[in-house]
């Protein structure tokens, strides 16, 4: 029967000796191999190690047939070993031929043994392989012999992150660690980047994987521990988000996981095991990282960053700062980089938003998130400042250094890693021709939106920070036709004063200089949490208590907004609009806050503006059932095409899933918009678009054929509008759209048909 013979610090100090000896690669892996059977009493133990195109090859084993080794392979999520590499977990089977996952190597005679137990070789929770022990006789192995294997698997991930296995197996340099790599993400936010890394956070390096004395190790963990608590209080003292009552969860949630014991236990018992202190934090942050990858649920997902932050500090505590990779956003300011022109692309597990402003605009070609969710604050920032994100990129942060090259596909989700010649030279095309666009657009900025058949389109933009202002006139837009006020809330670290508010909002006005502008009130809740705000666990955040639900229900935030808009707007035009009304009453709630506001106001003398006009948005499907009394209370309507198309399809618009599932130019979404068109012409009434829909060109066809005439999109969309109306005759792109709208299946898509009549138009944009 398996048991650990002379325990896993035994089996630690043989490894380290092995990993001393001038051996070549293969026979350190053999005699590793050998070491761990013997230690652990196993009939087998072999190492399987992922190559590129996730391929999980045998490198070494004892036991099965060594003719085997380098020749047998499985795929990531084939049988046992690529199970274990798929998912970072362990598996402990008593009969693994019973097994639903097992899948027979015949070549290796593996069938002989029937007990089986593999651990993933992780480093910062991704597999670099599967090292798995083997036994004739069925069994259960023990938890320790898990932690152990676990433990041992360590030492693996050191060799192979080494590069020291570089020279074998099929394809020599594909475990070269500095060898040319891709990892895909997802698209959070749309361009390409190319530059040379810099990474966010320091990070720690481990260098001291084992230990001579576990007593001393346990002291170090110990004491570091303390320094961390004694850390965290302080920073709980300190911080001001505790002046603002619920903020301090946050801080809370920290302490309680500095506590937490399972942590510390696993800790202990790595260190048992024979690892440093540093060495078994790392181990445990490793396991974590890999369940992390796992979660959905981004509200866990938070908590469980919490922890790997926690983590990090524990370790910098630990090793201080001569192992520390550091290069923060102050180093940055004079990196070699910005010398030769060349861009910085950022790369952080996450990052806070206020985080990102501190590096340069001009120097940040893109970033990179290991983690985070597409809605996150930071990436509402970078959208803002125009910088491509490529986000849940795993593994991104142990794969580089600080000024490897790196080129970013934001549309995509990739981010290359010291990119071929080949990749390198297809996108400095993509980004010439990009360039090259964007000069053409330039030409177009001063001159107006008008069709050929002469309709002016006014082309607003989206904004909601400072550094979005210089955009309104360096892309030649006709206002501001929505200003998400909840941005301002969303990059602060506590609550922005009224003060603060009035002063961002008469900054707008000022910028707009006459322009119109519609500011829309605070869309926070759901997902756009605020830290100082009490948040509360919703199952479905996007149909939660947010906007102007919550504004309704905690009127001082509408009303302090108001009053700074009031205020800021004294003497020129106001527009105010509501989002996710769901009800018309929502309006006439919140229409007599607003009186109310203007009441106090004029009882102090305040000069109030000279109009105020109050809308609604659209972007609830109840709504198109009640447009009529909608219109009687309104000025003006904007649709909120991203909601309204993710509440009408039932499609989550953050899910990449089924990003594409569903046509926005399908005709269910394209008779909601002709509807909404049609009651605000019967009430004559102003309308408008500012969801997405309406920076894509086939999304802008649909809304001209339909008769809006005024939309609003992020300000590097509006060359490319403007540019397709100066070449279309709306007229005729309504005669050929608006008959196919009702027409009942069968004939062609309205996707179809707008593409026809691009191509037989001669429109370009
Ligand atoms: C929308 O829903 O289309 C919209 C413009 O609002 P947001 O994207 O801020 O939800
Ligand atoms: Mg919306």
């Amino acid at each position: 029967m398996t048991s650990i013979k002379t325990g896993p610090r035994v089996l630690l100090k043989r490894l380290r000796e092995v990993m001393a000896e001038s051996l070549g690669a293969q026979e350190k892996l053999d005699k590793i191999v050998d070491h761990i059977a013997a230690n652990m009493v196993a009939e087998v133990c072999s190492v399987y190690i992922l190559r590129s195109n996730d391929v999980l090859e045998l490198y070494a084993t004892k036991g099965l047939n060594p003719k085997a080794v380098h020749e047998v392979s499985l795929k990531v999520g084939e049988g046992l070993v690529g199970t274990i590499a798929a998912s970072a977990r362990p598996l402990n089977i008593q009969d693994a031929q019973s097994h639903p996952s097992f899948a027979l190597l015949p070549e290796t005679g593996e069938e002989l043994f029937n007990s089986f137990m593999g651990v993933p070789i992780l480093r910062a929770g991704c597999s670099l392989g599967v090292l798995v022990v083997q036994n004739k006789v069925k069994r259960i192995y023990r938890e320790e012999e898990i932690e152990a294997l676990e433990t041992t698997a360590m030492v693996l991930a050191e060799l192979i992150a080494s590069g020291d296995l570089k020279g074998l197996g099929a394809t020599a340099n594909e475990l070269d660690i500095n060898r040319p790599r891709t990892i895909r993400g997802y698209s959070f936010a749309n361009g390409i980047g190319i530059g040379d890394v810099v990474l966010h956070a320091p990070r720690v390096v481990v260098k001291n994987l084992f230990n001579e004395d576990v007593e001393f190790e346990n002291q170090r963990l110990f004491q570091a521990l303390d320094k961390l608590r004694i850390s965290i209080d302080k920073m709980f003292e300190r911080s001001e988000l505790i002046q603002h009552g619920e903020a301090g969860e946050v801080l809370d949630a920290y302490r309680m996981f500095a506590n937490d014991k399972g942590w510390v236990r696993r800790m202990i018992e790595a260190v048992r095991n024979g690892l440093t202190a540093e060495a078994a934090v790392e181990k445990v942050q490793s396991d974590h990282q890999a369940r992390l990858q796992r979660v959905s649920d981004p509200y866990i997902r938070d908590r469980m960053s919490d922890f790997d932050d926690l983590a990090h500090r524990l370790l910098r505590e630990l090793v201080g700062d001569d192992q520390i990779s550091r290069q923060g956003p102050q180093s940055t300011k004079d990196t070699r980089s910005r010398d030769q022109g060349q861009k910085i692309i950022v790369v952080a597990r996450n990052m806070a938003a206020a985080e990102l402003l501190d590096y340069s605009k001009e120097n940040i070609g893109g970033l990179v998130l290991e983690d985070g969710g597409s809605t996150s604050h930071v990436v509402i920032v970078a959208k803002a400042l125009g910088i491509p994100v490529v986000g849940r990129a795993a593994g991104i942060i142990t794969n580089v250094e600080n000024g490897d090259e790196v080129i970013i596909d934001g549309e995509e989700g990739l981010a290359f890693l010291r990119p071929s010649g080949d990749i390198r030279l297809s996108y400095m095309d993509k980004v010439h021709f990009h360039a090259e666009r964007q000069r053409k657009y330039e030409k177009l900025r001063d001159l107006e939106a008008i069709s050929l058949d002469g309709t002016k389109i006014s082309l607003q933009m989206n904004a909601g920070l400072l550094v979005d202002l210089p955009q309104l006139k360096a892309f030649g837009a006709d206002g501001i036709g929505l200003f998400r006020t909840e941005l301002q809330f969303m990059v602060s670290a506590s609550f922005p004063r009224p003060g603060q508010q009035e002063q961002l909002y008469r900054k707008v006005l000022d910028e707009a200089s006459g322009m119109p502008v519609t500011f829309r009130t605070i869309d926070v809740g759901g997902d756009k949490v605020l830290p100082y705000l009490r948040s509360v666990h919703e199952e479905n955040p996007a149909l939660g208590w947010r906007a102007v639900r919550l504004a309704l229900d905690r009127p001082g935030l509408l009303k302090s907004q108001i009053r700074a808009l009031l205020k800021a707007a004294s003497g020129r035009d106001l527009s105010v609009m509501l989002p996710m009304i769901t009800e018309v009453h929502e309006i006439r709630r919140a229409r007599l806050i607003i009186e109310h506001e203007i009441e106090v106001l004029k009882k102090f003398g305040y000069e109030l503006p000279r109009n105020f006009s109050l809308g609604a948005m659209i972007e609830v499907p109840s709504i198109l059932y009640q447009l009529d009394e909608l219109m009687m209370e309104v000025d003006f309507i904007s649709v909120g095409s991203n909601d309204l198309f993710q509440f009408m399809m039932a499609s989550d618009r953050n899910n990449m899933i089924i990003a594409d599932r569903f046509d926005p130019v399908g005709r269910p979404f394209v008779r909601a918009l002709r509807s909404i068109a049609q009651a605000a012409r019967r009430h004559n009434k102003k309308l408008s678009l500012c969801g997405d829909f309406a920076e894509r060109p086939m999304g802008a066809l649909v809304l001209l054929a339909l008769g809006y005439q005024s939309i609003s999109m992020s300000a590097a969309s509006i060359g490319l509008i403007k540019s397709m109306i100066r070449k279309l005759d709306i007229t005729k792109l309504r005669k050929t759209l608006m008959p196919a709208i009702d027409e009942i299946d069968g004939g062609q898509t309205l996707r179809e048909l707008l593409k026809d009549f691009i191509d037989s138009n001669g429109i370009t944009y």
